[in-house]
């Protein structure tokens, strides 16, 4: 039977995947007005939107955001991309063409040309040849020759058809390739850039996280690590939440040195914590991390771990080099300049070498479990690990969009709706090519206009205006068309006039 032809109960019924989610209107209205104030926001400050593609080649990410992060290693969503005109495999009698195809498409570099894929096509070939043999034997049957049919198709699995891709779980990574693609070193100035657009990972999902989650970042790469690009930054992200009247927040900033003096207090840390007092009192993922990367030890939420953390392990703030202490003063006074509030959290580290000098974090306590909305940090390693020029350094941050819509949603202060201006009740055939003529009118000045496709009756037509929270209901029927004289009613206080045309725009603003 087809689908269409089922009762409704028995039809398929597609749902967004886990971790997905619908926007809708109203609360469309919202997102729109968030990204519009940080667009305008961010422009005050002289950053340029950069879009990139929602999927790059996975190595880029695995580079930057490294092979040993979660990230990386559960959460990314990589596919292997394929060449055109490789018909899959479908039946016994393809597969003489499916090798020829191979074989062909790794001539003219349409298949990764790698080491592996030329002998495993080869090996292909001699495994299709055993299972020549095997199938001409008298009495062969699938069960006789399933030995060599599964040697076959172990082989047509190895082949790598095409590069592994990923949908990128931050956009970093894909905004420094950019730069070093289209050289923007050799634009004059700082380049500050913005972006705006989904992020993917395949996280267990829960209140405040998703596996399609929208990030607002910006970034700002060149020569200069001077501590007011730092503090401007952060500045920036004040403004925002000042804008979205998000009054509970709290920024935590911190520095974690550079390559000159990290490794030292690494080692003073990891000497600490195999300290016995200390060790035998650290969890499980702790003592592992104590020879593995110390400084993660620092972002434990594990509760019995947090006296430890905050009382007896040295901070890192206290063991910087004399630049990077400057650095870190030097941002302090910045914001300080800037009537920034901050706190210092010490607790505040990245895992990666390429992060150095300046980390910062914004939470809500509004927002409950996942309480961050922004992260960010200086790395001024990245762009030379990722083949670009030396000496360019970078800072930024990515915020959490739909935490940042949480956090305005608990904080009730702004509600952005789209509210219908003029909803137009027009009655008979007469009346009609009126009110298309003027809906397009009012439009053009920008109003938000509903024109019913079908006549209505007058009772009806004012119910809906007011579900659709319109302002104004222009009534136009025989008599209006009659007398050339328009009815508008204000659907506020229910009061009623008579107008021409001509007045129509004038009486609307
Ligand atoms: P990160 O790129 O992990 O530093 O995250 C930056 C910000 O993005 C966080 O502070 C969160 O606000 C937000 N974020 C990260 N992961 C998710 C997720 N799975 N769902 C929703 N928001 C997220």
């Amino acid at each position: 039977m087809s689908e269409a032809a089922k009762p409704e109960s028995e039809r398929r019924k597609f749902r967004a995947i886990k971790g997905t989610r619908d926007i809708l209107p109203p609360d469309s209205a919202l997102w729109n007005w968030f990204e519009k104030t940080a667009r305008s926001v961010m422009e005050s400050y002289n950053f340029g939107e950069i879009r990139t593609p929602i999927f790059e080649e996975t190595e880029l990410f695995a580079r930057s955001i490294g092979a040993e992060t979660d990230v990386v290693n559960k959460e990314m969503y990589s596919f292997e991309d394929r060449p055109f005109g490789l018909d899959p495999l479908k039946n016994l009698d393809d597969f003489n063409r499916y090798i020829h195809d191979l074989e062909r498409m790794l001539t003219s570099g349409q298949i990764p040309g790698t080491a592996a894929n030329r002998d495993n096509i080869g090996v292909l070939k001699t495994t299709k040849e055993k299972l020549d043999g095997a199938m001409k034997k008298p009495g062969a049957t699938i069960a006789s020759t399933s030995g060599q049919l599964i040697e076959f198709f172990y082989f047509v699995d190895s082949i790598r058809l095409g590069d592994s891709i990923t949908l990128r779980p931050e956009a970093t990574a894909s905004v420094v390739r950019a730069y070093i693609e289209h050289r923007l070193d050799t634009r004059p100035g700082d380049q500050k850039l913005y972006y705006i657009g989904p992020m993917f990972r395949r996280e267990r999902p829960q209140k405040g996280r998703y596996r399609q989650f929208y990030q607002i970042g910006a970034e700002v790469l060149g020569t200069s690590d001077a501590p007011a690009i730092d503090a401007e930054l952060i500045e920036m992200l004040t403004v925002l939440l000042e804008r979205c009247q998000i009054e509970k927040y709290t920024l935590l900033i911190n520095s974690i040195g550079c390559a000159n003096c990290r490794p030292q207090y690494v080692e003073l840390l990891r000497a600490e914590l195999r300290k016995p007092e200390i060790f035998e009192r650290l969890g499980a993922d702790s003592k592992r991390r104590v020879e593995t990367n110390p400084l993660r030890v620092m972002d434990s939420k594990l509760p019995e771990e947090q006296e430890i953390i905050e009382k007896k392990l040295p901070k890192i703030s206290e063991h910087l080099c004399a630049d990077c202490k400057t650095h870190y003063e030097k941002l302090k006074k910045e914001l300080k300049l800037r009537e920034v509030p901050f706190t210092e959290s010490p607790r505040l580290v990245r895992g990666l070498d390429y992060y150095m000098r300046t980390t910062f974090e914004i939470t809500s306590p509004i927002l409950g479990a996942q309480n961050a909305l922004c992260g960010g940090g200086r790395y001024d390693g990245l762009v030379e690990l990722l083949g670009g020029p030396k000496g360019i350094k970078g800072i930024g941050f990515a915020l959490g969009e739909d935490r940042f819509i949480d956090a305005i949603q608990e904080a009730k202060k702004i509600r952005a709706t789209r509210p219908v201006d003029v909803f137009i009740a027009w009655m008979g055939e007469r009346a009609y090519p009126t009110a298309v003529r003027l809906a397009r009118v009012l439009r053009n000045e920008k109003h938000i206009v509903e024109l019913p496709p079908v006549e209505m009756k007058f009772r009806k037509a004012l119910e809906r205006a007011d579900k659709a929270g319109a302002r104004y209901v222009l009534i136009i029927g025989d008599d209006e068309i009659a007398s050339k004289q328009l009815t508008i009613k204000h659907l506020a206080d229910g009061k009623q006039e008579k107008i021409s045309e001509d007045e129509l725009i004038q009486y609307l603003q």
